[in-house]
């Protein structure tokens, strides 16, 4: 479904990713993980166009997205990200947010996508708040109603990028109880996460970066089991330790 192929990517002279190449089939889970500034985040933000790159090529479905093949708003629109922080509208109730992608991108009837809205809200439990402001739902509650409004648009694959590290201890629970229950579903998705026991529960594969570099691409149990190279072993010890 997604093929990156020797890519590299500079901000200005610093090589932020140098000649990665990952692939992820239509419903894997991909877990990349890495200690900070190994430039997971950069990797994951090129699939979608959010950031450009100068050597190799992605592929989405075989097209590719640096010869322009696939076009960005298309690509967008079938691929959604689920950011840090939660970019909700502030301005607008969680059901605008959850609608207002759908009436003016997809073309979806206001009554069809408020439909689709709810049921999305309801899948995330959070049925009862659709007429709230965002910054009258605690962080948690902020990020289901981010993924909801990602799903709204019918994704074919989901990114997210580190949708947990900003929540209180308590609230990441109920946001990885939605992302593990979309996994199991068979959503295709690539997450930046240093939540290991998500990744144990429901990666088929695990990325791990150092440097800007893919130090090695592992089925889960494997990487779990006994990862190959010793600074991803490190790594494991820091973060589980
Ligand atoms: P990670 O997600 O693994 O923490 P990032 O992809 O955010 O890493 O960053 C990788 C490297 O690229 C870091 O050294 C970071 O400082 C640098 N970087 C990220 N974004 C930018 C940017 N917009 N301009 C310049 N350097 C950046």
């Amino acid at each position: 479904m997604i093929e990156l192929k020797n890519v590299s990517k500079w901000y200005g002279k610093f090589r932020a990713l140098a000649d990665c190449s990952v692939s992820v089939s239509a419903g894997e889970v991909v877990v990349f993980c890495g200690p900070s500034g190994s430039g997971k985040s950069t990797l994951i933000k090129l699939i979608n166009g959010l950031e450009d790159f100068q050597e190799g090529d992605i592929l989405y479905k075989g097209q590719s997205i640096r010869s322009g093949a696939i076009r960005l708003p298309d690509l967008r629109r079938r691929i959604g990200m689920v950011f840090q922080h939660f970019e909700l509208f502030p301005h607008l109730s969680v059901l605008r947010n959850l609608t207002i992608a759908q009436e003016k991108v997809l073309g979806r009837p206001p009554a069809e996508a408020e439909k689709k809205a709810l049921a999305l809200l309801e899948r995330v439990g959070l049925s009862a708040h659709a007429g709230k402001y965002p910054s009258q739902l605690s962080g948690g509650q902020q990020q289901r109603v981010a993924i909801a409004r990602s799903l709204c648009m019918d994704p074919e694959v989901m990114l997210f990028d580190e949708p947990t590290s900003a929540l209180d201890p308590e609230m990441i629970n109920e946001v990885l109880a939605v992302m593990v229950e979309l996994a199991q579903e068979g959503m295709t998705m690539l997450c930046v996460t240093h939540e290991m026991g998500f990744a144990r529960k429901v990666a088929d594969k695990i990325v791990f970066m150092d440097a800007g570099a893919i130090v090695e691409t592992d089925a889960a149990e494997d990487f779990f089991r006994s990862p190959k190279s010793e600074r991803a072993r490190d790594f494991l010890a820091k973060i589980l330790h």
